[in-house]
């Protein structure tokens, strides 16, 4: 009896790591990443449109995403989908140890309900779009980026996307860098401090830099990555520094 007991206390606190479900409140802080669209389009994989037409020449949103202060390592993980080979005996069901640097789908039986956003669709619309090409429907960006990043913030599906939506509005990042006089330009490049420093001197607090390569094989800004309170409010110093691919130059490529 006393066996069964103990039996049942230990699947039930396995439970939530065989079923991938992890504590909502355990991050440091949130990235708000917002893509540059010249730059998603100009690579050589391309982009295409939503169903919603050709986005505006602004950054944006890619997603809120919970992050740690510090890489932790991540639960021994069970893979045993996959058949690996060792010594010529097929190894299944191995333990695997792994950093993890934020929290991810926390719950994946929390799927992005529409309804409980549809107030907020016309402005997700303008300032979330999807340029993905497996999909013209945004929605289906928000969805997925719900269930990987969303589930793990501690909000509620309305509250995570009107957070979103309420950070990237109270600054337009297109207009400070014009401002600091950094334009779109397929000749131009472009200090990557001046463009940080812009950034920091218009909001208040410094963000990190992505950039990715065009067809060519030419260093752009990508993403601007803006690090927020665990309240999802206020903007503070990204701490945590990030390679990104830049060098100490990028283009803005017209969008
Ligand atoms: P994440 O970088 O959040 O892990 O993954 C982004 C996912 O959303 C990818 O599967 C990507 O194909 C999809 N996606 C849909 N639309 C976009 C978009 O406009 N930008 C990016 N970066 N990913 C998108």
């Amino acid at each position: 009896m006393a066996t069964m007991k103990l039996a049942a206390i230990a699947v039930a606190l396995l439970l939530p790591l065989v079923a991938g479900v992890a504590s909502a409140d355990e991050f440091d802080f949130f990235y708000l990443v917002q893509q540059w669209p010249g730059s998603f389009c100009d690579t050589q994989k391309g982009c295409c449109f939503p169903d919603t037409g050709k986005p505006a020449p602004e950054f944006g949103i890619h997603g809120l995403w919970p992050n740690y202060a510090k890489c932790r390592p991540a639960e021994p993980e069970l893979v045993d989908d996959v058949e690996m080979v060792v010594d010529g005996v097929p190894a299944i069901g191995r333990h695997h140890r792994r950093q993890k640097c934020w929290p991810e789908y926390c719950n994946d039986g929390n799927q992005l309900n529409p309804w409980e956003i549809k107030d907020l669709v016309a402005e997700l619309d303008s300032h979330w779009p999807t340029l993905s090409c497996k999909s013209g429907r945004s929605m289906e960006f928000w969805s997925y980026e719900w269930k990987k990043h969303g589930t793990c913030s501690g909000m509620d599906q309305h509250g995570y996307f009107a957070a979103a939506l309420e950070l990237k509005k109270r600054h337009s990042l297109a207009a400070i860098l014009a401002d600091a006089g950094i334009v779109p330009s397929d000749e131009e490049s472009y200090f990557l401090s001046s463009i940080r420093d812009a950034i920091a001197d218009a909001t208040g607090a410094v963000p990190n830099l992505e950039c990715n390569r065009d067809a060519f094989g030419e260093t752009q800004l990508f993403q601007v990555y803006q690090c927020v309170d665990r309240a999802g409010k206020k903007l503070v110093d990204c701490q945590l520094p990030m390679q990104g691919m830049c060098r100490d130059r990028a283009k803005l490529p017209v969008f």
